[in-house]
């Protein structure tokens, strides 16, 4: 048997634990996956490269009259820290920081719903204002999530004011108080760290030049064991590695795990920079973020030819395969390899209404299970054994029109942020992800 779904399972145990890029448990993740390869008989190895990690020392919120009353609040990365002492000043709720919300912020520190654009921080500056608070989170979460802010990094590094975020529901009892004079301290380091990318190789036959790569990442963000995103799109690009290793392919596979997905698809924009030449011989890419919940969908997003969407539609009917497609991009790490030019898709088992959540501590093994993780991985194995060994390639090396424009919007978002800062590194892909994130929830 060369897919199975106990050992998958049981790797899927093994790898849910909370896996931050740049962290030590990021490393043990790379190197348990790496020792898998290799006990698989597939040799692989782990490619290094640098990220950008910003440690919070302090971050307070004190409301210091007319009341006194401290505040949970977490910092924003990259944005400018106040003296030891804090900053003090007025308060004022700029809502969705409109002219109008902003013409008395002078001397106050400033609430606002939302990111707001990359401009917003120096105009607020300009306008005198401190320091800014934004929100995040969702009001009907339980007391548990709501302790799980997920920390930030503002656009750009030469963010002028402070940052801090509250969760939504302190921002109400905050904005309610009626604060007349507040205090914030931001104290924040930006630190380099070193993440990974785990590449495991196995060798075609007779059209071994042509290169088809899976990926999956496999860090996840904090609070969250990511069991579901994405240890099980590891998972499931490991049993593809068993599978083709019994079988064989005449084509060349190459097996990505890419780390530091969660901060803006690094890993697999360094994979691509590192392998820059070999890309052309790229013909494929297949990505998995997210399978393997009972109570959920299959869904694949393409960003590729319009002749490839219809050729997977095509195979999944002939297979009863139930898979809703698009055409697009994807917030995950295909779209890395189609902004190189590699035809990409993505696929994901998304949750249904009200379904299974990620991005905080209940993304665990409760709500995926073993059957439901084998219907992608089945389709997978299928689809990709025969584009594998078919005797022409046959995904045109094209991107739809609707996928090329949006990977143009995406770079140019990019640029004008990597104009600001060269260290930036994380693209609107990002904070699609969130939304959507929201979305599904
Ligand atoms: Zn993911």
């Amino acid at each position: 048997m060369s897919m199975d779904k106990m050992r998958a399972w049981k790797l899927l145990e093994d790898m849910s634990f909370v896996r931050i890029a740049g962290s030590e448990e990021d490393k043990k993740a790379a190197e348990l996956l790496k020792d898998y390869c290799e006990a698989a008989g597939v040799p692989a190895v782990i490619e290094e490269y640098e990220i950008d990690v910003v440690e919070i020392k302090k971050a307070t919120l004190e409301v210091l009259e007319p009341e006194y009353h401290a505040y949970p609040v977490i910092g924003i990365g990259k944005t400018a820290n106040t003296p030891e002492e804090g900053l003090t000043g007025g308060f004022k709720y700029i809502e969705d920081a409109t002219e109008t919300n902003l013409t008395d912020v002078a001397g106050k520190i400033v609430l606002l719903q939302g990111r707001g654009k990359p401009d917003l921080y120096k105009t607020l500056q300009k306008k005198g204002a401190l320091g800014y608070i934004s929100l995040g989170g969702n009001m009907y979460e339980d007391e548990s999530i709501k302790n799980e802010l997920r920390p930030m990094n503002a656009f750009g590094k030469d963010n002028p004011l402070p940052g801090l975020r509250i969760h939504i529901s302190e921002a109400e009892k905050l904005v309610r108080s009626k604060p007349e004079k507040v205090r914030i301290v931001l104290d924040a380091e930006q630190k380099k760290a070193t993440s990974y990318n785990v590449v495991a190789t196995i060798d075609g036959t007779d059209l071994k030049d042509e290169v088809i790569a899976f990926s999956a990442h496999y860090d996840s963000v904090p609070y969250s064991k990511g069991s579901w995103d994405n240890a099980t799109g590891s998972v499931t690009i490991a049993e593809l590695m068993h599978y083709f290793k019994e079988k064989g392919t005449r084509r060349t596979m190459k097996f990505v795990w890419c780390g530091a997905e969660e901060i803006g698809l690094i890993g697999s924009r360094e994979y691509c920079k590192a392998h820059k030449d070999e890309l052309e011989n790229y013909i494929f890419n297949i990505n998995f973020d997210m399978t393997g919940v009972t109570i959920g969908y299959e869904h694949c997003c393409c960003s590729t030819s319009e002749d490839t969407l219809h050729a997977i539609e095509f195979l999944a009917k002939l297979n009863n395969y139930p898979v809703k497609t698009e055409l697009g991009t994807y917030s995950s790490d295909s779209t890395s390899f189609a902004g190189a030019g590699v035809p990409a898709i993505t696929f994901a088992r998304l949750q249904a209404m009200g379904g299974a959540q990620i991005h905080n501590h209940n993304d665990t093994m409760e709500h995926l299970d073993p059957d439901s993780f084998m219907i992608t991985l089945n389709f997978a194995a299928l689809f990709a054994e025969q584009i594998a060994n078919a005797p022409v390639n046959p995904i045109p090396r094209k991107l739809a029109d609707k996928v090329t424009e949006k990977l143009e919007e995406m770079k140019k978002r990019l640029a004008a942020m990597e104009t600001k800062n060269e260290e930036e590194k994380k693209p609107e892909a990002e904070e699609k992800k969130e939304e959507a994130a929201e979305e599904k929830k």
